[in-house]
This record gives structure tokens, sequence and C-alpha cells, in this order.
């Protein structure tokens, strides 16, 4: 008999949804992956060249629990460079992806029952990896039917077991980037009623419209040590590295040490070619981000565009990420019910409004080509709506709306 904790826990949808992709595509089926999570481009050179001169050496051995001091003294630069902000090395430490990062400052900051907040629209991970922890998982829905709660409705979800606040800007799977006033507001209502903070970063520095990235030690004390607030990033999004599995946390030296005690026991450092291809990625040139934002902001425009051409599709455009979360309940209000549909009918892969706590939407994601996302929408919309031309073509074979 496999434990309660086991039975209660879910497959991530998203990782479970590429795994589907890949397998159609296999069997030949024409499928396009708009449910991705990742950009196409290619990993830095740097990085490989970080990665390969390790490789090369033949001498790939454990690296500290917490990350190889050169990674950590590089993502002490990218503090002070993209967030204003000195830390030390005890500040900081390196997991395996982001997602490891956040499991062990849950694991370190939970006791059993310990509430933890968040809004919806909400990453699919989060309830899953609160609950592993032995906490609570607790949702704040925005009273207005947006992807933005405001920080009243945060503060009332407030209450004696509240532990921990989770925010994630620009939003998976909204696009939103929050309002720096409201990330103000939780910031110092947090450090005041001393609740952790985690500010999960990962697209940070994916936004668009020549805005700049919120930056939420601008709401701390200078001192971190005398701060309740955790930033989680990654190399995963904004390099084009998913596959290396880094990412890192900062946040004050006891809450680190504690973090760097859990992974040790857990996976000991991350796996040391991933580390030094990040040490390649954070040091070296740094284009390839800013070529990623161009192309996925025109990516973005082309996608907003096509999917509000589809009658009753609302659509908020993104300001970062490389997602839309449209809502689709004109059509259909279950989204399970839709996503299966759009998959069967079309071979189109979308991730169910319902698995980021928000029924009725899609998440569409622009990280694919353009091809991808044009061909993707024009797909949904043939089958959607009932106006659009009566042909598809589907890999080769053509399809009728009306079955003539
Ligand atoms: N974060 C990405 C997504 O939301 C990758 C998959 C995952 O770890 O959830 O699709």
């Amino acid at each position: 008999m496999l434990s309660q904790l086991a039975l209660s826990i879910k497959e991530s949808p998203t990782l479970k949804l590429n795994e589907t992709a890949a397998l159609l595509r296999d069997k030949g089926e024409p499928v396009i992956h708009l449910g991705g999570g990742e950009p196409k481009s290619r990993a830095p050179i740097d990085a490989i060249i970080g990665c390969a001169s390790l490789l090369n050496t033949g001498e790939v051995r454990y690296t500290p629990a917490d990350g190889i001091p050169a990674l950590k003294k590089a993502v002490i630069r990218y503090t002070e460079e993209h967030y204003d902000r000195s830390v030390l090395p005890e500040n900081v430490i390196v997991s395996s992806g982001a997602k490891q990062s956040i499991m062990v400052a849950l694991h370190a900051i939970l006791d059993p029952h310990d509430e933890v907040i968040f809004p919806a629209p909400y990453w699919v991970s989060y309830p899953e990896m609160v609950r592993l922890a032995g906490g609570v998982p607790v949702v704040v829905t925005a009273g207005d039917g947006s992807f933005q709660p405001t920080f009243d409705e945060i503060a009332a979800a407030v209450g004696s077991s509240t532990k921990a606040i989770i925010l994630n800007s620009p939003n998976n799977p909204s696009g939103v980037v929050y309002t720096d006033d409201f990330v103000r507001q939780v910031v110092e209502f947090c450090e005041k009623r001393g609740i952790w903070l985690l500010m999960d970063d990962t697209y940070n520095r994916l936004v668009y419209d020549g805005r700049s990235p919120t930056n939420c030690y601008a709401f701390t004390p200078e001192d971190v040590e005398r701060s309740k607030v955790v930033v989680i990033n990654c190399v995963s999004k904004m390099y084009a590295m998913t596959g290396f599995r880094i990412g890192w946390a900062v946040g004050n030296r006891d809450l680190v040490k504690a973090m760097s005690n859990i992974q040790s026991q857990q996976t000991s450092g991350p796996a040391a070619p991933s580390q030094w291809a990040a040490i390649g990625a954070l040091n070296g040139v740094q284009h390839s981000v800013s070529a990623l934002r161009a192309t996925l902001e025109n990516n973005r425009n082309v996608l907003v565009a096509r999917l509000r051409a589809i009658p009753g599709v609302k659509v908020t455009a993104p300001g970062g990420t490389f997602y839309t979360f449209p809502d689709f309940s004109a059509y259909e209000k279950k989204s399970h019910v839709l996503a299966a549909m759009l998959l069967d009918k079309v071979r189109v892969v979308t991730v169910p409004g319902k698995e980021f706590g928000m029924e009725g939407h899609l998440r569409i994601s622009f990280c694919g080509t353009l091809k991808e996302i044009t061909e993707g929408v024009q797909r949904i919309q043939w089958a959607l709506d009932p106006n659009a031309p009566n042909e598809l073509f589907l890999g080769g074979r053509r399809l009728l709306r009306d079955g003539l």
C-alpha cells in the first residue's frame, strides 16, 4: 500500500502534456504543442562551452550541496545587476531547477498544517508542492474576475496558520505582471508580519512593451538577514536551458542553511555539468536574452491578435512570460473537456485552465514557432467557430467541418 501522501499527489499536468505531445508526434500525428513551457531557441554558446569544458576533463564529481562557489558568485553578480542588492554566498542556494528551490524552501519553512497563500491563476505545481511539504494551500481568486487579486483580498486570507505567500510575476499561466504597488504592499505586509514571501521570478526578465521587471528588493530592508523575502530564479526560461535543471534561491542565511541541509540529504548538489553551463550562461554574453525577448514579444502580438479574431474568446494581453490564458467559456466551461476535444479533433495541445485554478480558460503558449502559433490557432478556430472556413488541412488530410 502506498502512503497517503503519495496517493494524494497528482502528476504534473504540464510535464504530462509534454509527454503526450511527444508520443503523438512519434506516432506521426500532426500535433501542434501550444501547451509547452519552454523556449525553442538553443542554449547560449557560453553555456555549452562551460558545460563541455568540464566534461572534457572527464572529472565530473560531487559539488557542494548548495552549489559550486563560482556559480554562487555568478548569482551574486546577477542579484546585484538585476535587483541592486548585495548578498553573500551564505544567502544563495543553487538547486536542480527553480522547482527544487521552491520545494526545499517549503520544506524548510512549513510545519504540518501551516498555510501557504497564492493567487489564482497559479502555476500547476504550487498546491502539490505545498501538500508535499505538509502544508495547506490557500488560493486567493480576484473577486473582479481578473488575474490579479487586490492586496486586501490577499490580506483577508491571512490567518494564524499562514506561514508563507507565493507570488509569481510575470505570472504563469496568465502572463500578467503584477503591479509594483501590489508587490510593494505584499512585501511590506510580509516583512511586518513575519510571513515568508517566496517570489517566483522565473519569468522576471521576459517582460514586454519596454517595461522593466519588478524588483521586490526595492521594498525590503537593505539587510537581507532581516528579510523574509526569498527570491527564486532559474536559467531555464530566460536562457532556454530547461533541460539543464538549474535554479537558485536568495534569502536570509538561516533559511538558506536549512534549505541546504535538506537538499544535501535529498539530492546532493545539482549536476555539475549543468552548474558549469549555468556559470557560462550567467557570466557570458547576454544578447540571447534580449533576442529571445524580442522573438517572444512578436509571437505574443501575433497570438493575441489571432485569438481575438475568434468570436467570444476573451484575451488579456500578457505583459510577460510566454503564456496567454484566454477565456473560452463562451464555447465550453469545462476546460478539460475543451482541451481534450482540441487534442482529439485538431491535434492541438493546450493546458486546461482548471489545472491553474481557473475554469473556462486554456493556457496557450507562444514559445513555439510563428508557424505553430498561427496554424494552431487556425485549427482551434476551425474546431470552435461555426463561421470559420469550412476546410482544414491536418497533416495532409482534408477535413470539412460540416462533414460533407
Ligand atoms: N514551468 C513550465 C510550465 O509551466 C514547465 C513544466 C513544469 O515544470 O511545470 O509548463
